[in-house]
């Protein structure tokens, strides 16, 4: 697909079944099954081509971190066998490459208006239909609005004084030019040390004549070992693609079947197990490292020996102890979302690179040549905002939705998302979201995740067809119940205990409430169950 071909703003259906907003993993796909089940649909997406994360996120250094083999879509037997995957963790242009081949493939492509932004969608009770209006003057009805719109899909930028007058090149990691960065001979800032920094700093800081970043929060990050993918795996994987997808969803996180993964307590382990075991995983890489013991992310104390083995490699690896130190995370390992790096911590043994701590002495402002923190102005020719996401509720909240009587979700949302099974809302009928706020979304592989939804989705519009049914929407009790559900399983966890973007804490005023629901197959199970029962729950017209 060209993007040029995208960037007319061509004719669009003004009735259809089916809205879907985002032309990601989930909107692609679910643009597909509707297609299939012959209702028309409507695809609106803002930016110039399919992707998603995919497409915005082009930073250097952004790969997957969940296995290729894994973070890609099952639904096409003959896709997965064809596909090849590079690396152990694919690139983003390679995950991007492959989004455009399956919107090729499929012909998906033609369902979406590109460029387009959707601002608003009303629910008109008297037709029991949405009317779906756009930034660029679009207005279309439907029966059925399928938000696809993303967890991660909303920048969050800090609102800095001056902002706006500093006079060098800013950009956001979630925002990445598509022609790339070229920051040699530049004095370059990043501000964060999330995922997205800790992918991007080693690269940065290769280029660039010196990187400063500002770090607000250390995160622990083990290292990815990422390498040219195993073609002996691949062709065991290949060999029986169905039941190595069968046996991931039976994962908590819907991945790492295959991963070294041990059932017993780090407490009961002699401190030579425990440290022969935490370096095995270690040098595992990724996530995994959380697989080393049952307890890991269950009890305070066993987290504690987990964090601290990290804490001393960190200590290994920076050779100067005060960095080695401010790098050193303090909060529960896995609290805030695992980082998999390449050759981050060594990073800071670069001559050109330094680390500004902000916990205490916020950075107060931005001036013509560079930001001012705890007094001092620190001078720059580009500022990287790897600052994250205003995630899950963001982008769903960022549109004017109006449900029954008018009601806006900013106001039904506004001490937090309420949602049955983070699929759909009461009060606002056939307005479905995926891996919406309730739902395992960010805490499982985001791409079965969407394919479950996807799937449910349309079973759910398929059976509403069969019976006759026009509206569906959750009743108020199994809302109430879910949103009870949710938060009783977070709390079983250590997840509550830090800052973290899960509770919404990364940015101000933001409702603290953990949105994402723990452990995919109890999820799956669940909603099998609410199938069987005719849509428990539901309440239909
Ligand atoms: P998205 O890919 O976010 O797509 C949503 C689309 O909706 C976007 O294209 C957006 O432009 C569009 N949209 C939003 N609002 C509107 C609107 N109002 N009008 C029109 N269009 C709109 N997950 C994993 O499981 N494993 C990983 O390794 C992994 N790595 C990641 C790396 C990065 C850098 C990031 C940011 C996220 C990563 N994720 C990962 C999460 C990732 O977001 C999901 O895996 C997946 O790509 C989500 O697909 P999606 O279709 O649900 O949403
Ligand atoms: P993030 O994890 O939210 O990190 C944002 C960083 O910016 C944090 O260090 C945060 O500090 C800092 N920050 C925010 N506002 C700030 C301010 N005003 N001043 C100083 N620092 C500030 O965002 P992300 O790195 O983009 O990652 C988001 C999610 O996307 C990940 O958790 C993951 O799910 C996904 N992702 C995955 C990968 C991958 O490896 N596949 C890569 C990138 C992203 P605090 O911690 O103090 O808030």
């Amino acid at each position: 697909m060209s993007e040029a071909g995208n960037n007319q703003h061509t004719s669009i259906t003004p009735e259809v079944d089916a809205v879907v907003v985002g032309a990601g993993f989930g909107g692609m796909y679910m643009a597909h099954l509707l297609r299939a089940r012959r209702l028309t649909v409507q695809g609106f997406e803002r930016g110039g081509g399919v992707g998603g994360t995919w497409y915005w996120n082009r930073y250097p250094g952004c790969r997957c971190d969940v296995e290729s083999m894994e973070y890609s879509y099952q639904f096409s037997p003959e896709l997965q066998q064809d596909w090849e995957w590079s690396e152990r963790y694919s690139a983003q242009p390679e995950i991007l490459a492959y989004a455009e081949h399956v919107a090729q493939r499929f012909d998906i492509e033609s369902m979406f208006q590109f460029n387009t932004a959707v601002s608003g969608a009303a629910y008109e009770d008297e037709h029991h239909r949405w009317r779906v209006t756009t930034e660029q003057g679009d207005e279309v009805t439907a029966r059925f609005v399928i938000m696809a719109t993303g967890c991660l899909s909303t920048a969050n930028m800090p609102d800095f004084e001056g902002v706006n007058e500093f006079s060098g090149a800013t950009y956001h990691t979630g925002a990445w030019p598509h022609d790339g960065v070229d920051f040699s001979g530049k004095r370059v800032a990043v501000i964060g040390t999330g995922s997205s920094a800790i992918q991007s700093i080693p690269l940065i800081a290769q280029q660039a004549a010196s990187l400063t970043v500002f770090q607000r929060t250390p995160n622990y990050s083990i290292p990815a070992q990422n390498r040219p993918i195993d073609q002996s795996m691949v062709a065991d994987i290949k060999a029986n693609y169905d039941n190595f997808r069968a046996r991931n969803k039976l994962q908590q996180a819907a991945f790492g079947a295959d991963y070294p993964r041990n059932m017993d307590s780090v407490l009961e382990a002699t401190p030579e197990e425990r440290q022969r075991r935490f370096e095995e995983h270690w040098n595992y890489g990724g996530f995994m490292f959380m697989g080393a013991f049952a307890d890991l992310g269950l009890n305070p104390e066993a987290n504690e020996y987990a964090a601290e083995f990290v804490r001393n490699k960190i200590r290994g690896i920076v050779q100067d102890p005060a960095t080695a130190e401010l790098l050193c995370p303090k909060t529960v390992i896995g609290c805030k979302r695992l980082c998999a790096d390449t050759g981050y911590f060594e990073t800071y043994n670069r001559d050109n690179v330094s680390l500004v701590d902000v916990s205490e002495h916020p950075i107060e402002r931005l001036t013509p040549s560079g930001l001012v923190t705890n007094g001092n102005e620190y001078k720059f020719d580009a500022i990287v905002f790897a600052t994250g996401f205003d995630a899950m509720t963001g982008t769903l909240l960022a549109m004017d939705i109006k449900g029954q009587g008018g009601r806006r979700l900013t106001d039904k949302w506004s001490a937090g998302p309420r949602t049955y099974l983070g699929l759909m809302t009461v009060g606002f009928p056939n307005l479905f979201m995926m891996t919406g706020p309730g739902s395992p979304s960010v805490l499982a592989n985001m791409i079965t995740g969407v394919e479950q939804h996807a799937d449910y989705i349309d079973a759910m519009l398929a059976w509403a067809a069969e019976q006759g049914i026009t509206e569906i929407t959750p009743q108020q009790d199994a809302e109430d119940e879910w949103v009870e559900v949710v938060n009783m399983r977070s709390q079983a966890t250590l997840y509550p205990s830090c800052n973290s973007w899960y509770l919404g804490a990364n940015v101000p005023g933001k409702p603290r409430v953990f949105m994402p629901y723990i452990g995919f197959p109890d999820y799956v199970t669940r909603l099998d169950e609410i199938r069987a029962a005719s849509y428990e729950g539901f309440a239909t017209a």
